[in-house]
């Protein structure tokens, strides 16, 4: 709380991310935002119902539209990404749904990096080719190749840096301006950094799109999403894209709990960066590691880029092992401390394997044609203490390469069996 709830723009991070839109004295002195669970909202009187259904008057009428602990939320978020305004959704998908919905229309054109979390990748393929939308995949990290690409038809352009689960960095400012030579919406997914780390509406992009599963929840324990961007912008999607188009509307319950997870964002991401670097740099140096897809890592082909428009480097740690998807799987099942999961951004480090699992909606020649490779190992690296975190892989390395050399001794005693037979 503060005594007005509403701090300047010079207010630092962390202060807004824990007052921002809250005033304890309209609450009975609460200094904990009390959770509105109610669906519905009792008007005066018929008048006064009309009014507020037409927006000649404010105030809630059904949790769908909004809710004050959702709206407490979305202000807090808009506070932290520089945006006018923010809605929140069940979930990111709910959120990244009920945006690009609400800004296309057949004959309309997205263009995306073919690198994006999995399932948005599918919506886009699946379900928006479906209506009559074209998806064009463009090398976003080449503004170049935008440039080419763009045209009249254009509406969105969409993408996420760093991407999930490889860490292509797409230069926000530098694409933002050539769509807007054409009136595109730039939607950014900023899941990966959160506000604390990078605001694309800073660099130039429309809306920024969020699954607050991860670290703006931070402690696993609900699914939810949300966008953030201009006033009109919001409000359209608000009112066609979530309460007709996807109905997908976040609960009190776990906006109060994001409000939560928001107050702790700022340490919490300091604390994944630091153990995601000293988890790259263990692995660049590792003999067993042929590649660590970490933007922190001057090695890192756009580590320039990254520098230029994030603050630190996040949490996520992409890497590839000697001897491909198979050793990838014994290193995931030699761990102990390390969870095998998918999802990310959790105080738990979790390791997965996106071929099969959070990518596995990408063909494998799409997997090729956009830079995932099918041995890829991600890891997010969570708030545990860097030594137990760097024990674990350690000991996961050494039993998955001490199994190797003896699936290597088995093969060749199986294969010159027959042959001493034969002879
Ligand atoms: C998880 C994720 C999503 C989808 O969010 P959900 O909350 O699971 O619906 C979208 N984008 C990125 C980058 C993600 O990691």
């Amino acid at each position: 709380m503060s005594k007005t709830g509403n701090l300047s723009k010079s207010s630092g991070f962390a202060t807004r991310a824990i007052h921002q839109g809250h005033r304890a004295a309209d609450h009975h002195g609460a200094l904990n935002p009390p959770v509105y669970m109610s669906s519905t909202f009792a008007f005066e009187t018929a008048e006064q119902g009309g009014e507020i259904f037409a927006g000649e008057r404010e105030g809630y009428f059904y949790s769908r539209i909004s809710n004050p602990t959702l709206a407490l939320l979305e202000t807090r978020l808009a506070s932290l990404e520089g945006g006018e305004a923010a809605v929140s959704a069940s979930s990111g998908m709910g959120a990244i749904c009920s945006a690009i919905w609400a800004l296309v229309e057949p004959g309309d054109e997205i263009i995306t990096d073919g690198t994006l979390y999995g399932c948005t990748f599918s919506f886009f393929r699946e379900s928006l080719q479906k209506f009559g939308i074209t998806i064009t995949h463009v090398d976003l990290t080449r503004p170049a190749k935008l440039e080419e690409a763009i045209n009249a038809k254009t509406k969105v352009v969409y993408f996420e840096t760093p991407a999930n689960p490889n860490m292509r960095i797409v230069d926000i400012e530098a694409i933002s301006t050539i769509a807007h030579t054409v009136d595109a919406t730039v939607v950014v997914d900023n899941t990966y950094s959160t506000p604390y780390l990078q605001q694309p509406l800073s660099l130039g992009a429309d809306l920024v799109v969020h699954s607050a599963t991860k670290y703006l929840g931070g402690h696993g324990d609900l699914v939810a999403g949300a966008v953030v961007g201009s006033a009109e912008l919001i409000q359209h999607i608000r009112l066609v894209g979530l309460k007709d188009m996807t109905g997908a509307v976040l609960s009190a319950q776990d906006a109060n709990l994001i409000l939560r997870g928001i107050k702790t964002l700022e340490l919490r991401m300091e604390r994944h960066c630091d153990n995601a670097e000293k988890v790259a740099d263990y692995l660049e140096g590792h003999p067993r590691v042929t590649k660590v897809y970490y933007p922190g890592l001057p090695s890192f082909p756009q580590h320039d880029v990254a520098k230029k428009q994030m603050m630190r480097f996040g949490g996520m740690v992409p890497f590839e092992v000697e001897g491909g998807t198979a050793a990838a799987k014994r290193l995931l099942n030699s761990l102990d401390l390390i969870t095998i999961a998918v999802s990310l951004g959790d105080a738990e480090t979790l390791i997965q394997h996106p071929a099969s699992m959070t990518h596995s909606t990408y063909s494998p020649e799409e997997l090729a044609q956009y830079h995932i490779s099918e041995g890829l190992i991600r890891l997010s690296a969570g708030l545990e203490c860097i030594d137990d975190i760097l024990a674990d892989l350690d000991a996961a390395f050494e039993a998955t390469y001490s199994a190797d050399t003896v699936a290597i001794a088995d093969r060749r005693f199986s294969t010159t069996k027959p042959e001493k037979m034969a002879g």
